[in-house]
């Protein structure tokens, strides 16, 4: 009897689509000791780490300008006016070292004397979740912190999408708002997608399972391949000490089960 393999295909790699053909048809190159393709998710991501780290160079990022972000501050409704927010900005806003010490700073302001390379220690990965359905674009997300947040400018400076397109977000030259009460010199890189499977939404009786970009709660090889590829850029230029998940500073979910099993891997990358 045949039996499909029992991981959804990546819709980027097209030999994935047939589910009766383990490891992409190319058994002499991957490895599927198990026969599932959680296997091959993993086995794929460390044949590519063997390939990136030599490469250095700066991989495609969607810039700012290209998808249309707002400037920085565009949030009158919310957050200078604090009208229709929907919750209130406890870390964001503009920053004032008396009133508001942990506010929106580029690091220039709030380090004088130091260098990128030594403020920034620390890599962030996040995931969506349940807050993003599918369809979450940076724009949408930007919108979301700065209308609906009152925060000065989208929190992550980096966004990776089911794709492995990588989209610029806040400026690297500046504090980002993504982890409670430890911004600084932490860069915020968001998976788009939510990674926690069976998270639901309830709206009244009705319970929700909002997928991710790809519909398994899984990132998929594309979009961890570009992380590979976005973490050994950002540790050649600025030395990161560390690549940690949401959940190792606060008390969350985030980055989802089926992204965990990434963070050690991450890791690695920044301390070869
Ligand atoms: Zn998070």
């Amino acid at each position: 009897m045949i039996t499909a393999d029992t991981i959804v295909p990546d819709s980027t790699i097209p030999q994935t689509f047939n589910r009766y053909a383990y490891v992409e048809n190319n058994p002499v190159n991957h490895r599927d000791s198990n026969g599932h393709c959680q296997d091959r998710r993993q086995c794929e991501a460390w044949i590519s780490l063997g390939a990136t780290p030599s490469q250095k160079s700066k991989p495609r990022i969607t810039s700012r300008e290209d998808w249309g972000a707002r400037q920085p501050g565009n949030n009158t409704l919310c957050g200078v006016q604090r009208v229709g927010c929907m919750e209130v900005p406890d870390n964001e806003g503009f920053f004032d070292p008396v009133s508001n010490p942990a506010g929106y700073a580029p690091y220039s302001q709030l380090h004088e004397d130091e260098t990128l390379s030594s403020i920034l220690f620390e890599v962030v990965i996040h995931h969506g979740g349940n807050s993003m359905n599918p369809i979450t674009s940076p724009s949408s997300i930007q919108y979301e912190h700065q209308t609906k947040r009152g925060w000065h400018d989208i929190g992550y400076h980096f966004m990776v999408d089911g794709n492995g397109q990588i989209y610029e977000g806040r400026d690297i030259g500046v504090r980002g708002s993504h982890v409670s009460g430890g911004n600084t010199g932490r860069i915020g890189v968001l998976l788009m997608g939510d990674f926690e499977p069976g998270a639901a939404l309830s709206v009244g009786s009705i319970s929700i399972d909002l997928i991710d970009l790809n519909g398994d709660h899984e990132p998929s090889f594309a979009q961890v391949g570009s992380t590979v590829q976005l973490l050994t850029w950002l540790d050649s230029v600025y030395g990161i000490d560390s690549v940690v998940g949401h959940n190792d500073i606060n008390h969350t979910e985030c980055p989802g089960t089926s992204c965990l099993i990434y963070i050690p891997y991450f890791d690695n990358i920044v301390n070869q």
